[in-house]
């Protein structure tokens, strides 16, 4: 089918495209051009060569939750007292310690839906963290679980992340939107907190100046209308972001992983192609006109087709991701050390430069 040259010149002018011209470069275009129009954005938002990366690592905060999604083999249920776990305080500092021997400054905090976690059990943790190590940044928690502390604590989710903002709360990862439509929330994750819940913890934490990103998990049950709701969904409200709050810095996509998973189970292992993932990432920058980074995700796709990405529209590599659990408890396994990773963004023919949580040098 025939794109009107029209819409890849409104692309090419950062402005918004709607729902029917993002679906018409979706479905027809040839990814050749996707490519060719994304890659041209990302040097309008982000000029030359460069491409970011930095050194964080993971730590689980526990594995309990209440949640239940059939994607995830990570959690197990609080009864499954021989599978649970909560990290200790001591396990935190050695893994603080080899953090630092890397030179790494900050920790992707992530976990459950505990059903006894309320916000005292956050605000410790990060008040001691911070107690310890003041220098290390704690990217941590996600809309899901701000939305089970305000609702255990009968509190609004401003209180919440101002609280947690003063115990140490440097960033809020845009974990768990998945797609932030109904129709596959109620089918994959039907008791984590719906598409506007998400869209209304991230609304507040922008008015509050929190650091965040945003992220979509796709190949699964969703159709391609539905990742362009995705899309424009984030896109409005970046919108609505307070004039000069930071927003969301940064939008991630990856595939779904479901070996091994109940959704597995039900839909079968599906693979995304490649090309899907590199025309995802494509027309993610070609939607997003007001999100600056669009990451590559090594971590599920692997290093070669991260490198594609790099040629897509994407400007940032992640991060090392030490001890990443949640990924590798679904059987992938992809690795790259603080070499490896500069490596592959030098082989993809850019120069990687270290970057803080901000997306700043370091
Ligand atoms: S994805 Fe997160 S919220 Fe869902 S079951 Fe796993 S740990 Fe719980």
């Amino acid at each position: 089918m025939h794109i009107p040259d029209r819409i890849f010149s409104k692309a090419l002018k950062l402005k918004p495209l709607s729902a029917d011209e993002l679906m018409l470069l979706y479905r027809f275009a040839p990814t050749n051009e996707l490519m060719f129009t994304a890659n041209q954005l990302r040097q309008m938002y982000v000029r030359g060569k460069g491409v970011s990366w930095q050194i964080d690592r993971n730590v689980n905060i526990t594995n309990v939750c209440i949640s239940g999604c059939k994607f995830c083999s990570f959690h197990c249920k609080p009864h499954e007292t021989q599978k649970s776990y909560t990290t200790t305080f001591d396990e935190y500092i050695d893994k603080i310690e080899e953090l630092k021997k890397l030179d790494g400054n900050q920790l992707l905090l992530q976990g459950g839906l505990h059903p006894d976690y309320g916000l005292q059990f956050y605000v410790n943790l990060f008040s001691e963290l911070k107690k310890y190590y003041p220098d290390i940044k704690l990217h941590a928690l996600g809309p899901p679980e701000i939305a089970h502390i305000a609702q255990k604590e009968q509190k609004s989710f401003t209180e919440i992340l101002e609280k947690l903002i003063e115990a140490g709360l440097d960033s809020l990862p845009g974990a768990g939107a998945e797609i932030l439509c109904d129709r596959i929330r109620k089918q994959i994750s039907p008791a984590k907190p719906d598409a506007q819940t998400w869209l209304d913890v991230m609304h507040e934490a922008h008015k509050l100046n929190l650091p965040t990103s945003a992220t979509m998990v796709f190949g699964h049950i969703e159709t391609l209308e539905e990742r362009i709701e995705h899309l424009i969904k984030i896109r409005n409200l970046q919108y609505k972001k307070p004039r000069n709050a930071y927003g969301f810095l940064a939008f991630i996509c990856w595939p779904v992983q479901l070996c091994g998973t109940k959704l597995g189970e039900q839909i079968g292992n599906k693979i995304t192609t490649a090309e899907d993932y590199i025309r995802t990432v494509a027309i993610s920058r070609i939607a997003l006109t007001n999100i600056k980074n669009i990451q590559a995700s090594w971590l599920t796709t692997g290093k070669n087709i991260a490198q594609i990405a790099l040629h897509s529209g994407a400007n940032d590599m992640g991060s090392i991701m030490i001890e990443e659990n949640v990924v590798a408890a679904t059987g992938t396994v992809n690795t790259l050390d603080a070499d490896g990773i500069q490596q592959a963004i030098c082989e993809a023919g850019f120069t990687p430069w270290r970057r803080n949580q901000k997306y700043q040098r370091e």
